[in-house]
């Protein structure tokens, strides 16, 4: 029996695939994809001869069988998902099936759609004295959230929040973040399709008007939102700088400079 390879393919860009995962995909038998997002990457490296498959409109159950039809008959069969696997991607759910069937898989880790949604905008989710804290979380639509993770308390923490799978749901990012004290004016970031050449769309607002903004742009899916205090700080006149390039902070890597010895 082969492998089957759990292999996060990034938010869209297929240069955004990690070189483990690009040369999985070069040497697979088999690969099954998951939608719109990835299909570039997958038909881009795929070797002559790979099968490929679409699982739009496949099940859970008809999935595992596929994957374990094809490692019966390929030594590498990937499993191509958006962003990282390990995020809204439903791997449990499909390697306890592989567990059941004695296969051997692994997984192999992509840029998420969080971090992508940041490098488009040129944002720093973490910045001193303001946030030290990123937060992946998600508005309750069909699946519910676990007692504990309403965004309301979430987001009492004031720390960064990156929002998936919630582009329809803004109006209630609105009144959570509202609830738990966040300003009227508190700056947003909405990135739709972040990373995809020619596709990638930047809206940024204030939190009462985003969900407007959005609607007005015709952004409803495949969008990140990120709420941060640390949003538009390069434009800050007063940012304070991150300690590590400190001249009085030492670490691991620098000493300290000292008025006896300034150059360190
Ligand atoms: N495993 C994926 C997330 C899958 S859930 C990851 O790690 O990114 C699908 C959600 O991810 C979408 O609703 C959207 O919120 C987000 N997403 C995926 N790709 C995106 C992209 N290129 N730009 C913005 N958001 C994206």
């Amino acid at each position: 029996m082969g492998c089957v390879w759990f292999v996060g393919a990034g938010p869209g860009d297929p240069d955004l695939i990690t070189v483990k995962g690009r040369r999985l995909i070069e040497q697979a038998g088999a690969i099954l994809y998951a939608g719109s997002l990835v299909d570039v990457a997958a038909t881009r490296y795929a070797p002559p001869g790979c099968r490929l498959q679409d699982s739009k409109s496949m099940t859970l159950d008809q999935i595992g069988d596929w994957l374990i039809r094809e490692a019966g008959r390929c030594e590498t069969v990937v499993r191509l998902q958006t962003g990282d696997p390990g995020l809204y991607g439903a791997l449990a759910e499909m390697t306890r099936r592989l567990d059941a069937a004695g296969m051997t898989w692994r997984s192999v880790p992509g840029v998420t759609s969080a971090m992508a949604a940041a490098a488009a905008a040129g944002e720093s989710l973490t910045l001193p004295d303001v946030t030290q804290t990123v937060i992946l979380t998600r508005v309750a639509g069909r699946t519910p959230m676990p007692p504990g993770e309403n965004l309301e308390s979430l987001a009492a923490h004031g720390a960064t929040l990156c929002i998936y799978l919630s582009a329809t749901l803004l109006p209630e990012v609105e009144r959570a973040l509202r609830a738990a004290g966040w300003p009227a004016d508190a700056p947003m970031l909405v990135v739709q399709k972040a990373s995809w050449p020619d596709a990638e769309r930047i809206v940024r607002g204030r939190l009462d008007e985003i969900d407007r903004l959005c609607h007005e742009s015709g952004i409803d899916s495949q969008a990140m939102i990120v709420a941060s205090p640390a949003l538009g700080a390069r434009g800050w006149a007063d940012l304070s700088p991150s300690k590590l390039y400190d001249p009085a902070f030492g670490h691991r890597f620098r000493a300290a400079s000292t008025p006896e010895n300034p150059h360190e």
